[in-house]
């Protein structure tokens, strides 16, 4: 087997954070009509390098554009819209932005955030790779290139005159290939001043609660602060400032500079790298151990569904998404052992999960099987859909959620 390179510092990746075999792209759902066709897997293997501990999947080898069929479902959720509003809100104040100032952002999306920029009067150019999503954006009003972001855009934007004061970066970081290259573009593209922010899921919350379903093939690196100052300090930037958010199980929201910029450092930025050495991720013990805790919770989740089985009860799941077919693909869990997964986009009821082949129902169709119980896959999301499938309780049915631990309730 050959052995990988460390994408950040280039030392050999020899140590596994959690390999969860082979496993399908995370959104292949499989229509009927192509129920009797094979599906294409991938390894999905995670490592921690040993050097500077940021953690990675192995390169794999994909056909050509399996990454480039990038459906577009617009509208965000309700809270995350809030999110972005009150982003824009906070950033103007903190950074005095007013028209004479320019708002990058990298992987802009349909223009959802930098929306509210616009209503503002502020300046804006939005980053997007994929074209079809770029035009509903600048449809919106808000000037976007279509574009991957890394160093030469980076110089080709200032060139045009888009140096920035802030730029943003959301849930971007974790899927770049080539994070030295895309971190080196922010570099080029702030202002002697400027300030920039990234958004990432915080990897100690993931080694925390064993969140090993959030591990899939688009999602390249799971990183900590400690290990983005360092990226960031390869290209004398600074992590200035540093915030924790509910999102996605627990985000890191970082402001950086320029190391010459004026910007004070706070308190929270020692807070949180405290917190990370204390949470083990300074060391490589640290890390190897979630993989057999990931195991742990594989052995445990079949246990009681193989007894459950056993005891003839009716076992289905909820929520058909990435995070879930990570999790029954990796545990080997198909509909002999779970019935059915509800969810409610219409777009993948009627079609079977990838790998493991459930079938996806709809909510109603799930209820009528009268589950005895239902398993919960997005963790995040228990009590809220507890909440809204609270009918199962009219015939004893209970719910069950995986990680971090199994719990029956
Ligand atoms: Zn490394």
């Amino acid at each position: 087997m050959t052995t990988g390179t460390c994408r950040a510092c280039g030392a050999t990746l020899k140590h596994t954070f959690a390999d969860l075999g082979l496993s399908p792209l995370a959104n292949a759902y499989v229509p009927l009509a192509k129920a009797r066709e094979g599906e294409m897997v991938f390894p999905l293997h995670a490592h921690v390098c040993e050097t500077c501990f940021l953690v990675q999947l192995e390169e794999f080898e994909t056909p050509e554009n399996i990454f480039s069929d990038y459906a577009y479902f617009s509208g965000f959720s309700t809270s995350w819209l809030h999110h972005a509003e009150d982003y824009v809100a906070t950033m103007t104040q903190r950074f005095g932005l007013g028209p004479d100032k320019k708002v990058v952002e990298v992987a802009s999306n349909d223009g959802y955030l930098l929306q509210y920029f616009v209503k503002r009067g502020i300046p804006v150019l939005g980053v997007e790779p994929a074209a079809n999503v770029a035009k509903v954006a600048v449809e919106r009003g808000v000037p976007t290139e279509v574009a991957f972001f890394g160093e030469a855009t980076a110089l080709r934007l200032v060139a045009e005159g888009h140096a920035a004061d802030l730029t943003a970066a959301n849930n971007v970081l974790a899927h770049v290939p080539d994070i030295l290259d895309f971190t080196a573009g922010f570099k080029v593209l702030l202002k002697p001043d400027g300030v920039g922010t990234f958004e990432f899921p915080h990897l100690l919350r993931m080694v925390e609660q064993k969140q090993f379903d959030t591990i899939y093939h688009e999602h390249f690196s799971y990183l900590s602060l400690k290990v983005v100052a360092e990226i960031l300090g390869k290209t004398d930037l600074r992590v200035f400032d540093v915030e924790e958010w509910p999102t996605h199980g627990g985000s890191l929201r970082v402001f950086f500079c320029h190391d010459a910029a004026a910007h004070q450092a706070t308190s929270s930025v020692e807070r949180i790298l405290a917190e990370e050495r204390a949470g083990g991720l300074s060391e490589l013990a640290g890390y190897t151990r979630f993989a057999e805790e990931v195991v742990a919770i594989k052995c445990a989740t079949l246990k009681a569904l193989i007894a459950l089985r056993e005891e003839g009860k009716v076992v289905v799941a909820y929520g058909a998404a990435a995070k879930g077919n990570t999790f029954l693909n990796y545990c080997g869990i198909g509909p002999e052992l779970v019935r059915a997964v509800a969810d409610r986009s219409p777009h993948k009821q009627g079609t079977l999960l990838p790998g493991v082949r459930i079938p996806v129902v709809s909510p109603e169709e799930m209820l009528a099987m009268k589950p005895d119980y239902l398993l919960i896959l997005p963790w995040n999301l228990k009590d809220e859909v507890a909440g809204q499938m609270v009918e199962i309780r009219a015939w004893g049915g209970k719910f069950i959620t995986a990680i971090p631990k199994l719990s029956v309730f």
